[in-house]
């Protein structure tokens, strides 16, 4: 059984049960048998299930996004505008999913030749539980519209939004097997992976989850696409607009509770600036409202279980005995449930261990530069690379930072956030591959060559 607790509370919410391995057994061959149908399904019906998908993502709203808050503590409000970005996503494909699909005329020496998107088959996607929908349809809505289908492998400790998915999709009036939940712990991932009918894995999450299913991919000879963590920075040069960047930082550090891949972590800022824009940052942190997360007047409700939060509280400690001075904040509330105060660390030794994690909670790192060189150089100095945030008027820093921080996103002058219409991943330990756009459905079909007379 999957128990999940309330984070916000400690209270156990209704237990759900594994499979065994004969219902694995039988979701493989609903995946397999509905891949048949589906690949060769017209672009009519996908698009026409993409926006009945998303019509029951909308209409269900408020019951998913409660699911989410008490299994994984994130706000109500974040929850539902969570639901609704999954539905713009089902929207987006369904509108311009049939263009990412049309061939292309190469020219050759001799005869004529084009290149054809076609699909693959089942999918496996191994998800987290800090966007537990948003992740999931990333994955879901371009494996619909390519003619995959989908297994989901979700956190052990979001299962019940797991089962919800699958219920929309299905209410929607998607053929069986399309999309399946396998509710199973990590330990089944590998026989799944393994299995011959299916063909490729996604997987979000952690450096080291990643690593093991890249592994499990690799024996298996197949496709992997990977999205991990990062400790994303965020520059603020002279020229930047100091009020807006110190509550964007804020917003950008707290937001899920510290729990998004591309929280900015790391604050790396101009000595000519440091001092006012800590202060205002400072100013931002200490306003944020924690507290119930069904409470609409909070900004951020517990860490998604008390072992993160440990994790996190163990992370500040570290960082304090490597040198590093906690400015306010970082710790434990003294209340029930799993909730810290979002805090600050500056002064941290740039080779210390802690410079280098991902610290997944509302702690940021405060870094003081000389200047542009000195700024990329720190950016760069950790194993990840995924987002980034850049903020400056001047158009040659703007430039520099574009061309030469090493992450698979740079914003500029604003908070870096995944929409439908993007690539979104990484470089580095951040994994690879992307998602999103026609870039994230291409990933996982076939590109064909038709050579014709
Ligand atoms: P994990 O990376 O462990 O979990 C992500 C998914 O991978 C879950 O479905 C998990 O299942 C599964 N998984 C874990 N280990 C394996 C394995 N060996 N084989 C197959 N599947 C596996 O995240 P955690 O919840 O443990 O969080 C730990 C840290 O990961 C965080 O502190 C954060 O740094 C990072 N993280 C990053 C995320 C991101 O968006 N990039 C999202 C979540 C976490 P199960 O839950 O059953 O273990």
């Amino acid at each position: 059984m999957f128990e999940s607790i309330n984070p916000a509370t400690g209270e156990k919410g209704q237990p759900i049960a594994e499979m065994d391995d004969d219902a694995i057994e039988t979701a493989l061959r609903r995946a397999r048998s509905a891949y048949c149908d589906w690949r060769v399904s017209s672009l009519d019906r996908r698009t026409e299930l993409l926006s009945a998908i998303a019509d029951q993502f909308e209409g269900n709203k408020q019951r998913l996004a409660e699911t989410a808050t008490r299994e994984m503590g994130k706000t109500l409000k974040s929850s539902i505008a969570e639901v609704e970005k999954c539905a713009t996503a089902f929207r987006y494909y369904a509108e311009h999913g049939p263009s990412f699909l049309e061939g292309e005329d190469v020219a050759v020496a001799k005869g004529r030749a084009r290149a054809r998107w076609l699909p693959t088959g089942p999918v496996l996607a191994v998800m987290p539980w800090n966007f537990p929908y948003w992740q999931v349809v990333r994955f879901l809505a371009p494996a619909i519209m390519a003619g995959n289908v989908g297994l989901l492998k979700h956190a052990s400790i979001t299962q019940g939004v797991a089962a919800l998915i699958e219920e929309m999709v299905a209410e929607a009036g998607a053929p069986q097997g399309l999309f399946q939940n396998l509710a199973i712990r990590s330990d089944k991932v590998a026989r799944v992976i393994d299995d011959e009918r299916v063909v490729a894995v996604t997987l979000t999450g952690s450096e080291g989850a990643g690593a093991k299913v890249a592994e499990q991919a690799g024996k298996a000879l197949k496709k992997v696409v990977l999205e991990l963590g990062g400790s994303d920075p965020f520059i603020v040069m002279p020229s930047a607009d100091l009020d807006e960047a110190a509550e964007t930082a804020a917003k950008a550090r707290i937001q899920n509770a510290g729990q998004s891949c591309i929280c900015a972590k790391r604050m790396i800022v101009h000595e000519h600036v440091f001092d006012q824009f800590a202060e205002k940052f400072a100013d931002a942190m200490k306003a944020v409202k924690v507290g119930d997360p069904m409470d609409d007047d909070n900004d951020m409700g517990p860490l998604s279980s008390f072992e993160q939060r440990d994790t996190v509280l163990d992370q500040v400690e570290r960082a304090q005995k490597a040198g590093a001075e906690l400015l306010f904040g970082g710790e434990k509330l003294d209340r029930a449930g799993a909730y810290m105060s979002p805090g600050i660390l500056t002064g941290i030794p740039r080779d210390s261990d802690i410079a280098r994690e991902e610290v997944f909670g509302p702690v940021a790192m405060l870094f003081k530069v000389r200047g542009v060189d000195e700024a990329i150089g720190v950016a760069n100095d950790i194993p990840y690379g995924l987002g980034s945030s850049v903020w400056t008027h001047d158009k040659a820093e703007q430039e520099r930072f574009e061309r030469d921080i090493e992450a698979g996103m740079t914003a500029v002058n604003q908070m870096l956030a995944s929409t439908p219409e993007a690539p979104f991943g990484g470089v580095k330990k951040s994994g690879h591959g992307r998602e999103l756009g026609p870039w994230g459905m291409h990933e996982f079909m076939n590109l064909k060559s038709v050579m014709l007379p």
